[in-house]
C-alpha cells in the first residue's frame, strides 16, 4: 500500500520500518498505519509470547490504551483495579487512584502474553505488515552520510539473511536496543537502571481491587542479619487464579549486581503469610527477570533517520519501574513526527519535523524523569528509605501526594494544590 502522502523511493520496502512489536512498536505501527503509511513491523518472536513483566497498568497506561481505541472494560478481558495498596513500616494503606481530568480513575492488569498479542493485532488490523520470527541484527547505513536506510535481519527457523529498506526506522526493540547499538548509540552510565524478577503463583488473592506494593524488601537469607534493600516488591492479582509476584532493585543501591535476585524473591515471599500461597508448590512457571532502563538512559532519541521509542530509549519511570505507559506515549509522539516528516520532501524540512521527536518526549517526560533520577539516588540509601517508610506511610495525605508523584498522575492544568506542586516542579526541573 502506498498512500497519497507517501513519497516512496522505488527500492524501498516500506515507508517506515518498526523494529519490535512490544507496546512501543505495536502502538507506533498502529498510529502510522492508520495515517495511511506502509509500515513493516519486524518482530523476533512469534506471538502470542511471554514477556517478563509485572503486568500492571496504572491510569497513565490506561489513558494510552483508550487513546488507541482499545476496549478496556472487564467484559473485554481486563481486570480493573481502583488503586494502590502500600504496605510498609507496619502500616497498610489503600490509596484510590486520584480523580483527575487527564486520566481515568482505574488501572488494569493483563498478562503480557495476551496484552502484547492484542496490541500487535491492533497494528495488523490498522494495516501494518508484521513479520514474526524476524530478528533484526543491525542497521544498514548510507556510507556517505551515516544515515539509516534499512535493516539487516535473520528470518524464520533457518535464520535466512534478509534486508529491508525504508527512509525511517523506529527502534522499539526493548532494553537490548540492538538497533541503536549498531548505530553507535550507547547507554548512559550516569542514569539509573533497575533489575526486576517475577513469578506467577496460584493464590486465593488472585482477585484484588488494588495493585499491592511492598516498600520494605527484607533480605532474610541471613536470619541473624536481615537487610532492608532499596526497591520494592509487588503482588498483582491476575484474576485468573494466579498472582504476579515480583521485585525490583535500583542500580543506585549497593546490592545491585551483587544480589541473587531469584533467591531474594523466594526469601521475601517465604516471609509472607502461608495462606497467601506464595510457596514453591504453588509456583506456575519459572522466575523470569530483566533490566529496566530508566530516566532516558539512551539518547539521542533521534539521529540519522532512527527514532528510539520505549525501553530502547530508556523510558522506564525511575520512581516506580513502570514502562508500558511511557513506551506507548513515546510511540504516539514518534508516529506523529514521522507522519509529518514523510509528508514533506526529503531534506532539511523533513529533518525539522523529525527533530521535534526528542523535544516532544523531553517535554512530556524529561523534567519528571530527571526528578526520578535524583529520587533513585536518594532511595539508593537504605537509611533514607527506612526513614521515609516509617514516618511517611502513616500519613494519608502525604501518601496521596506521594502516589500522584510516583505514578506521575496529576492534572497538568487546573489541578488541585498537589497537582500544581508536581506540575510546577516538573516544568522547572531541567529535562533528563
Ligand atoms: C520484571 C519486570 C516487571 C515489570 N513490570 C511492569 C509493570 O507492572 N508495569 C509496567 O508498566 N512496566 C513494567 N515493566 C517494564 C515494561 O515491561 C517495559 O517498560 C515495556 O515492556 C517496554 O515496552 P517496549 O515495547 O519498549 O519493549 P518490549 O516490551 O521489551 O518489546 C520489545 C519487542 O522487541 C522485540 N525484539 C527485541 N529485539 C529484537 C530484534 N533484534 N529484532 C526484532 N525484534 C526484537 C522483542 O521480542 C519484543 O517483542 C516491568 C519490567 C520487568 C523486567
Amino acid at each position: 500500500m502506498t498512500s497519497a502522502t507517501s513519497r516512496r523511493r522505488p527500492d524501498d520496502d516500506a515507508d517506515v520500518i518498526v523494529v519490535g512489536a512490544g507496546p512501543a512498536g505495536s502502538t507506533a505501527a498502529t498510529y502510522l498505519a492508520r495515517a495511511g503509511l506502509d509500515v513493516l513491523l519486524l518482530e523476533k518472536s512469534e506471538f502470542p509470547r511471554e514477556k517478563v513483566c509485572g503486568d500492571g497498568i496504572t491510569p497513565r497506561g490506561v489513558k494510552q490504551l483508550i487513546d488507541l481505541g482499545i476496549d478496556t472494560r472487564e467484559e473485554a478481558g481486563w481486570l480493573q483495579n481502583r488503586g494502590l495498596r502500600v504496605v510498609g513500616g507496619g502500616v497498610t494503606l489503600e490509596l484510590d487512584w486520584p480523580s483527575l481530568a487527564d486520566f481515568p480513575p482505574y488501572g488494569l492488569v493483563r498478562p503480557r502474553n495476551d496484552f502484547d498479542d492484542l496490541l500487535a493485532g491492533a497494528a495488523k488490523s490498522a494495516g501494518a505488515r508484521m513479520h514474526e520470527r524476524t530478528t533484526v541484527t543491525g542497521a544498514i547505513t548510507d556510507e556517505r552520510t551515516g544515515r539509516i536506510t534499512g535493516v539487516e535481519a535473520k528470518s524464520g527457523p533457518d535464520r535466512t539473511p534478509v534486508s529491508y529498506r525504508a527512509p525511517l526506522v523506529l527502534g522499539c526493540d526493548g532494553v537490548s536496543a540492538r538497533l541503536a547499538l549498531s548505530m553507535g548509540i550507547e547507554k548512559r552510565e550516569d542514569r539509573p537502571m533497575g533489575v526486576a524478577v517475577r513469578r506467577y503463583y496460584t493464590s486465593p488473592r488472585t482477585k484484588d481491587d488494588y495493585l499491592e506494593s511492598h516498600l520494605e524488601l527484607w533480605d532474610r537469607s541471613n536470619p541473624a542479619d536481615p537487610k532492608l534493600l532499596p526497591g520494592y516488591g509487588w503482588l498483582f492479582g491476575m484474576g485468573d487464579g494466579t498472582v504476579n509476584a515480583g521485585l525490583g532493585i535500583l542500580s543506585t543501591s549497593k546490592a545491585y549486581g551483587k544480589t541473587d535476585y531469584r533467591a531474594l524473591l523466594r526469601s521475601w515471599l517465604d516471609g509472607t503469610p502461608e495462606e497467601w500461597g506464595y510457596r514453591e508448590e504453588n509456583a506456575v512457571g519459572k522466575i523470569g527477570g530483566a533490566a529496566l532502563p530508566m530516566g532516558f538512559n539512551r539518547v539521542p532519541h533521534y539521529r540519522d533517520g532512527l527514532l528510539l521509542v520505549g525501553d530502547a530509549g530508556g523510558m522506564v519511570n525511575p520512581f516506580n519501574g513502570e514502562g508500558i505507559a511511557y513506551a506507548m506515549e513515546s510511540a504516539r509522539l514518534a508516529a506523529e513526527c514521522v507522519v509529518h516528516a514523510l509528508a514533506r520532501p526529503d531534506g532539511p524540512s523533513r529533518e525539522q519535523a523529525l527533530a521535534r521527536y526528542p523535544r516532544a518526549v523531553s517535554e512530556a517526560m524529561g523534567g519528571y524523569f530527571r526528578m526520578g533520577n535524583l529520587f533513585s539516588k536518594l532511595i539508593g540509601n537504605p537509611v533514607v528509605m527506612r526513614t521515609a517508610t516509617k514516618h511517611g506511610l502513616p500519613r494519608r495525605t502525604l501518601m496521596r501526594f506521594v502516589l500522584k508523584l510516583l505514578a506521575n498522575l496529576y492534572d497538568a492544568k487546573d489541578g488541585d494544590t498537589m497537582d500544581r506542586v508536581i506540575s510546577t516542579t516538573t516544568r522547572l526541573t531541567p529535562s533528563a
